[in-house]
């Protein structure tokens, strides 16, 4: 069955970046992978075409897509715009229409790149955890919020951290399927000494890992997930987290790689499908200039063949051609150490075609 692929460049160097991935989806495309690709505008290409960041048409292509590839959106033209309008919007807007409850985000050092990192080598060489985010409950959502002002004329901000037993049960099974085609090991992040609902968490997390056997389960309080994560990153496989920690945790596992040009990420719903896109945003001090790195969007790119199209075997092929574009010395400029020569967007897309 040929699977759809919805394409949006967005903004910046959404465009650049995203032009490399489809080469390579065209590549795999000529190999005899059956998907066929669809463009489509977000954010404030978006806007600028039609007046809205997430025009109708869009949600609709990705509510027919098998999985949606997505640049970046924003940028400095756009920010005087009233929120509901502004790029930022096309993303949030997409992940609640399509149900995006689960957000992965792995964080891998390539040993060619070990020097990146602020950590010593020795500390972070081999580095590959998953940190599997749920993105659409939690303190950031939670219901009231706001700021009131009390009898005495203080002001009291407030929000609330709120997760049902069903919200953190999908979740839970996600990170559970996810761990199973990884390492086998998950680690469960919350602060059940403190807060309630991750007591509730917790306990939810241990009834699961009952139908997960194969899947060894942990647990860990937050900050001292944040510690181990500086402290001896190599010792996680998968981590599962409310938002507000995924956020934060995911973040510093991020940087632990030194490079945002690098690094993937998924937003999953319950059956598996995604919106696969890069950490990093549309970098409007490089747009334009043909130097933004894309390995961070081929590499999305990756995830969305193992994790949506379930084609483990071409994934693995777009990460070993990105392994060895690295070891032939390949590196755009956010990658390149001092003095060493550097390739552009397309020559290094071009680099991991040839290479696959
Ligand atoms: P950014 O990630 O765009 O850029 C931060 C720094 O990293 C910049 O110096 C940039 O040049 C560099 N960088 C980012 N991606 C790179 C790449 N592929 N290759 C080489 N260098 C790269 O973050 P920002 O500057 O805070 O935000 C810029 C715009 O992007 C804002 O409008 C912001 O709202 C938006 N944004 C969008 C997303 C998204 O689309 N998912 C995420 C974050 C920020």
């Amino acid at each position: 069955m040929t699977r759809k692929i919805l394409i949006l460049p967005g903004d910046g160097i959404g465009p650049e970046i995203v032009a490399e991935a489809v080469k390579v989806l065209d590549r795999l495309k000529a190999d005899g992978l059956d998907i066929e690709l669809e463009q489509g505008l977000v954010g404030g290409a978006a806007y600028d075409a039609m007046g809205h960041p997430l025009p109708e048409e869009t949600l609709a292509q990705a509510r027919a897509a098998d999985a949606v590839l997505l640049g970046a959106v924003g940028g400095p033209r756009y920010e005087a715009l009233e929120r509901s309008l502004r790029p930022e919007q096309g993303l949030l807007g997409l992940r609640a229409g399509l149900g995006l409850f689960s957000n992965l985000r792995p964080a891998i050092l390539y040993p060619q790149l070990a020097d990146a990192s602020t950590l010593k080598p020795e500390v972070v060489s081999g580095l590959d955890i998953l940190i599997v985010r749920e993105l659409t409950g939690g303190i950031y959502f939670g219901q009231p919020r706001g700021v009131r002002t009390l009898d005495n004329g203080e002001k009291e901000g407030f929000n609330t951290l709120v997760y049902r037993e069903s919200e953190i049960e999908r979740i839970g099974r996600s990170a559970f399927e996810i761990a199973r085609k990884r390492g086998g090991r998950l680690c469960s992040v919350d602060k059940a000494n403190v807060l309630e609902v991750t007591e509730l968490w917790r306990q939810v997390m241990v009834r699961l890992a009952g139908e997960y056997p194969d899947v060894e389960l942990s647990h860990m309080y937050v900050d001292n997930a944040a510690m181990q994560l500086v402290r001896a990153p190599r010792q996680f496989d998968v981590m599962v987290t409310t938002n507000m920690f995924g956020d934060i945790l995911s973040d510093a596992a991020a940087m632990l790689t030194g490079s945002i040009g690098m690094l993937p990420s998924a937003s999953l719903d319950a059956a598996g499908k995604g919106m696969y896109e890069p950490i990093h945003g549309s970098a409007p001090d490089i747009a334009g200039q043909g130097v933004a790195n894309p390995l961070a969007t081929l590499l999305s790119v990756a995830m969305m063949l193992r994790y949506s199209l379930d084609e483990p075997a071409a994934a693995d092929r777009i990460e070993a051609a990105v392994g060895r574009v690295l070891d032939q010395g390949l590196r755009t400029p956010d990658i390149a150490a001092e003095g060493q020569p550097t390739v552009g967007t397309a020559e290094m897309g071009d680099a991991v075609v040839a290479a696959l």
